[in-house]
């Protein structure tokens, strides 16, 4: 899989993706990574991309043309499609796992970072398929959200972790949150690691995990749990949780 990062900073985007699991992917040949400089568009010898906003208020705005020949410079327009292109934007919906499985199954994304006060509204009318947000509030530019997007996606491409087991089972991928891990030593601070876990009974040890996954997601994310539709066995298990919690 290609990403493509339309960025004014681009060693920001190359810097945080090459390290650990997401640049040994890379290494290995499973995505590519390319940061496009827009600035190296701006048509000026100045590099200037920017200019202050029509209308009045504070702060800078990048200018259409070079945000559109950076990403024309990406496709031959005359004999490939236009690959798909998000904006980066506090005024997106807002990235989920569900979204970035979706996004996951594209060849090509071109992700686009604004910057200052962000960019002109014409070119994103233009070449913009979705404007993707990592949350609400707002950074500085676009660059670590884009990050966010493509650490989040990487994880679902086939190569990029041991086994699919390693992201099917966490948090989100079922709509609930992943139940407490552990490791050794078997006891820490006195406190010991649940004996389920020592048992090496597969069954019991994946309920187990659904239950306490569900009950950590039941009192921390009730909004998501909301959303299951759980049996009165299961809800029998996670109040008898409860009320052990509640005994401690
Ligand atoms: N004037 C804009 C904010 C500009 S912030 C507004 O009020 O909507 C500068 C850039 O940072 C944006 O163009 C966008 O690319 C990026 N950005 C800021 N907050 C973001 C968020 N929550 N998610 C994704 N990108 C964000």
């Amino acid at each position: 899989m290609k990403f493509s990062v339309l960025t004014l900073f681009p060693e920001q985007v190359k810097h945080f993706l090459s390290e650990s699991i997401i640049g040994r992917a890379e290494e290995k040949g499973i995505l590519s990574i390319d940061a496009v400089d827009i600035r190296d568009f701006s048509g000026n010898k100045y590099g200037k991309v920017d200019d202050t906003l029509f209308g009045g208020g504070t702060g800078m705005l990048m200018q259409c043309e070079p945000v559109y020949q950076a990403f024309s410079s990406l496709y031959d327009a005359g004999n490939e499609p236009k690959p798909h292109c998000i904006f980066m934007s506090p005024k997106g919906s807002v990235l989920t796992q569900e979204k970035a499985k979706e996004l996951s199954k594209y060849d090509h994304l071109v992700i686009l970072c604004g910057h200052y006060e962000g960019i002109d509204q014409r070119v994103l009318d233009e070449i913009v398929d979705e404007d993707l947000s990592i949350g609400d509030y707002v950074l500085t530019g676009g660059e670590v959200a884009a990050c966010v997007v493509i650490d989040c996606i990487s994880r679902m491409i086939e190569g990029v972790l041991p086994n699919s087991e390693a992201y099917e089972e966490e948090s989100h991928m079922q709509g609930y949150l992943e139940a407490p891990q552990y490791t050794k030593p078997n006891v820490w601070h006195d406190k010991r690691v649940p004996d389920v876990m020592l048992s090496g009974n597969h069954a019991k040890i994946k309920e187990w995990k659904r239950i306490h996954g569900l009950y950590d997601t039941w009192k921390r994310r009730p909004d998501m749990l909301s959303k299951l539709n759980l049996s009165p066995d299961t809800w029998k298990q996670m109040l008898l949780i409860d009320q052990e919690e509640n005994e401690k």
